[in-house]
């Protein structure tokens, strides 16, 4: 059986299943496989999908688990979406992540979640109720990968006034089992009080809580499938194991790179590219790790000075000189990032977003020649007002995203405290 343990090392070893309902460890750490299977091309020999793959990636993980019998169901259900690998030019190739329903990568990890929960809340007398805090995107996200999962309800909580237009409309149009609440406050007043439910002792009575944030192993497992699938893809094609190119924030996406590869799948460089928040950068590149002031760019999903993923990355290369053998950092500007979307109409035939922008600017960095995959993790069509203006023309919005602006809203207006979000009960 697969067991996972905590990267502070203080909380018992513990099954997926309960990894997956705990989201964090006891001692406030990040759950980690307690070991790492061991594959080689050949195991995956006769497999195409994406999710024939990642059923076949994720049985060691599986392992042991009340879910091991469902793993396969649960990569069809979740991963249902086309995840391509596309020609750029010719040694480069960009997989296109954002396909899902809210068309960013994060759909990849917040439906396996969801599909995983949702089946874990089966049997009990309650359904499973996931409370979320949320600035934006990540909300919209899990409500669109939670909502109508049976045994599961969502309540999604947001600071009122303080996201955008679209961002509340995709938290806001759900209905039956999501409910959006519109805080008084701001996002730190949301993070409160889904923390004080946790403690609370009606909740515990009343409610089976859980959580669905980024930290949870269920949204990074996910994430190594289509690692496996593009290297894969690409090293049948080539016959060279690929490097790879990734917007990076939190570290979750790097993070599923860097396993993958330590799975034995083909893998060569991994190529860290960041935004002006650059504490990651400096780290790779030599400095002592320092913390900053996370600083506003144009790729707004990568706005982090202090990753939380950083814990899980250690663990995996606990010398320093082993993490900074394993991967290269670079730091892109927002001038920059404005100059590749405008260029890259002309000499791709793309558009792209932002985040994605400061990976083809760090893939055209790279020296030499090689198998080289960047990795594109929004539509443009989510970024419209930073894009549109660069390339003097509208973005087409994709079929998903154009379905839910379609969808009617409704939202309840609460004060900032639980005690107003216990009375909306
Ligand atoms: C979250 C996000 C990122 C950053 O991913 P991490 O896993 O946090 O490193 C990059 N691009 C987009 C569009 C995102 O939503």
């Amino acid at each position: 059986m697969m067991q996972f343990v905590s990267t502070r090392e203080n909380s018992p070893a513990v099954a997926l299943s309960d990894a997956l309902l705990a989201g964090l460890a006891p001692d406030g750490g990040l759950y980690v496989p307690a070991d790492f299977p061991e594959f080689s091309v050949e195991d995956f020999e006769g497999l195409e999908t994406v999710p024939e793959i990642g059923a076949r990636l994720l049985a060691p993980f599986f392992a042991g688990d009340v879910l091991e019998g469902e793993l396969a169901a649960i990569c069809e259900e979740a991963l249902d979406f086309e995840i391509p690998l596309k020609d750029l030019d010719e040694d480069t190739a960009i997989l296109e992540l954002f396909h899902g329903p809210t068309a960013a990568f994060k759909d990849v990890g917040a439906r396996f979640l969801a599909s995983c929960l949702s089946r874990l809340g089966r049997g009990g007398d309650k359904p499973l109720t996931i409370l979320v805090a949320t600035s934006g995107d990540t909300g919209g996200a899990v409500a669109a990968a939670f909502y109508g999962k049976p045994n599961i309800e969502v309540q999604v909580l947001y600071p009122k006034g303080k996201v955008s237009a679209r961002q509340e409309h995709q938290l806001t149009c759900w209905g039956g089992n999501v409910r959006a609440f519109a805080v008084s406050g701001v996002f730190d007043d949301c993070q409160r009080m889904v923390k004080e439910a946790f403690a609370d002792a009606w909740w515990q009575e009343n409610k089976r809580l859980s959580s669905a944030n980024s930290i949870n192993i269920g949204r990074v497992l996910p994430q190594m499938i289509y690692y496996a699938a593009a290297s894969l893809w690409s090293f049948r094609e080539h016959g060279v194991a690929a490097d790879f190119v990734i917007p990076t924030g939190n570290l979750g996406n790097a993070l599923a790179c860097m396993w993958a590869r330590r799975v034995g799948l083909p893998i060569g460089e991994i190529h860290l590219a960041a935004n002006a928040n650059r504490p990651i950068v400096d780290f790779v590149n030599g400095a002592d790790w320092q913390v900053m002031a996370s600083v506003q760019t144009l790729a707004s999903a990568m706005d982090v000075g202090n990753p939380s993923n950083l814990e899980r990355v250690r663990a995996l290369y606990p010398a320093v000189a082993d993490l900074r053998a394993a991967v290269t950092a670079a730091s892109v500007d927002d001038a920059t990032i404005e100059g590749v979307i405008r260029a890259s109409v002309g000499m791709y035939g793309e558009v792209f977003c932002p985040h994605t922008a400061v990976a083809v600017h760090v893939r055209e960095g790279l020296s030499g020649s090689g198998n080289r995959i960047v990795v594109a993790t929004a539509h443009p069509a989510k970024f419209e007002s930073i894009v549109e203006p660069l390339i003097g023309r509208g973005v087409e919005i994709p079929p998903a995203l154009e379905a839910l602006f379609e969808r009617s809203t409704a939202c309840v207006e609460i004060e900032g405290t639980l005690a107003a979000l216990t009375a909306a009960q």
